[in-house]
């Protein structure tokens, strides 16, 4: 169905950007709150992502390779290697995660 894969990929592409986009914001050490904030808010993403099938498969990821929240650099190089992941199951390239930090700026440098 051409309308919902439409849908279903550009929901796919803003979650990935915000997602991507908060790692690269995430603090270089963050507090012991932090952390738990973070972990909570990928669980709750996994929960509640609206595609159901694609928050079921992401949950299973998730099991085998639970979220490192312990720094900026841990952080954005785990959501890069999970985003792969997804990327490996639907046949999509496998994305450089070398300098990932660079790749998603916030425009917020100035903060
Ligand atoms: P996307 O995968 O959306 O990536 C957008 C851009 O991010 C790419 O163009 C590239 O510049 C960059 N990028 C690519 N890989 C990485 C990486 N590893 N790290 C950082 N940046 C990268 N779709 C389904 O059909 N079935 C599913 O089960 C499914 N599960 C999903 C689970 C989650 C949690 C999310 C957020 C999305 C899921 N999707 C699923 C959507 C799918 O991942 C894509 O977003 C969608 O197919 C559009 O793909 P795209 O080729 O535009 O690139």
């Amino acid at each position: 169905h051409m309308g919902n894969a439409t849908a279903k990929a550009e929901l796919g592409r803003s979650t990935w950007k915000l997602f991507h986009t908060m790692m690269s914001r995430y603090p270089e050490q963050p507090s012991d709150d932090e952390r738990v904030a973070l972990a909570q808010f990928i669980h709750l993403l996994s929960r509640l992502y609206p595609c159901g099938e694609c928050a079921e498969h992401f949950q299973t990821l998730l099991q085998k390779f639970p979220p490192q929240t312990s720094s900026r650099i841990a952080a954005s190089q785990w959501a890069c290697a999970i985003h792969n992941k997804v990327n490996e199951r639907l046949g999509k390239p496998i994305f450089d995660c070398s300098d990932i930090e660079a790749k998603y700026p916030c425009g917020c440098e100035l903060e």
